[in-house]
């Protein structure tokens, strides 16, 4: 069966959902999406990607023009379409077509897109052994300058970290505030583990309020296990007990090494598994049915 993408109120194949070179996402990346999941005929964390997706066009004045409701519907159905239950969702509003200066006044419609697809990051073998990574060079961008907290479409500090990673031969960077706190991956929280406590970043260090992230905190604390939203350094991760990162497509990863300091026993460490597995189960109950 051909893949259907959802492109402004219909259904086309990849071939024909196309987006013009005047449209203001391919221009100056501005736009703003959600990368979603499905798991066994649910939507996990709907809401509170939409929530997100809804607060971050606030935030660049980008009026969506469609209630939430109707986002969702396009959601569901964009996986109806494509007979799926578990996938990968990307959902994308862009400025729309203006012309080619940069004033987001000249742009009449935003463009609204929704594709449903499959995602692996990371081998098997990955996920199972952890991950090698390092902190890189570029700073994540100033909160100051742009909010980590929108999920806009330009993602060229990210991309300059993931690849400073590939040319230091591994699969990960994380990256760093201004002032040398450790803040989050190029698309994903992190976590690490101290004295049995649960540590990532507060989102006043500048990331992304990951849908994961808060996941596994409320795993966390259901299960008994301390959690503090507190900075950290460098220091602090290679000397953790255990590390990992969190995302939508990622999900739950365990990291090994950082900058060649092995963390713990350079092994998935036991909270890590603990709360993979409470994740996992979260996964199986929670979510917007996707035939309603
Ligand atoms: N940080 C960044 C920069 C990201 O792009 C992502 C992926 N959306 C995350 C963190 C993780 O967020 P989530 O768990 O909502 O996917």
């Amino acid at each position: 069966m051909e893949k259907l993408i959802y492109l402004n109120g219909e259904f086309l194949t990849a071939a024909e959902a196309k987006v013009s070179v005047f449209d203001h996402g391919v221009l100056y990346g501005d736009g703003i999406f959600e990368g979603i999941r499905a798991y066994h005929g649910r939507v996990f964390k709907l809401t509170e990607h939409l929530t997100r997706l809804y607060e971050s066009a606030k935030t660049i004045m980008l009026n969506i023009g469609i209630p939430m409701k109707e986002m969702e519907e396009i959601v569901t159905g964009t996986l109806r379409e494509n007979n799926l239950s578990d996938a990968y969702i990307r959902l994308v509003v862009t400025r729309g077509i203006g012309d080619l200066g940069l004033d987001p006044n000249n742009c009449s419609n935003p463009t609204i897109f929704c594709i449903a697809d499959q995602i692996k990051l990371y081998s098997t073998e990955l996920y199972e052994n952890g991950l090698d990574v390092k902190t890189v060079a570029i700073r994540r961008t100033n909160p100051d300058s742009l909010s980590p907290r929108v999920k806009s479409l330009n993602y060229m500090n990210n991309i300059l970290a993931k690849i400073e990673a590939e040319q230091a031969r591994v699969t990960e960077a994380i990256m760093l505030t201004q002032e040398g706190y450790v803040v989050e991956g190029t698309a994903d929280n992190i976590f690490i583990v101290r004295k049995n406590v649960l540590l990532t970043p507060p989102l006043s260090a500048g990331c992304l309020e990951g849908v994961t992230r808060n996941a596994v905190i409320s795993v966390a604390q259901q299960l008994g296990i301390e959690v503090r939203e507190e900075l950290f350094n460098r220091h602090d991760v290679y000397n953790a007990q255990e590390c990992f990162l969190t995302g939508t497509a990622a999900e739950l990863i365990p990291v090994i090494k950082v900058d060649g300091r092995v963390v713990g026993q350079g092994l998935p460490g036991e909270i890590f598994k603990t709360l993979l597995k409470g994740f996992r189960e979260l996964t199986l109950v929670d979510g917007t049915p996707i035939n309603q």
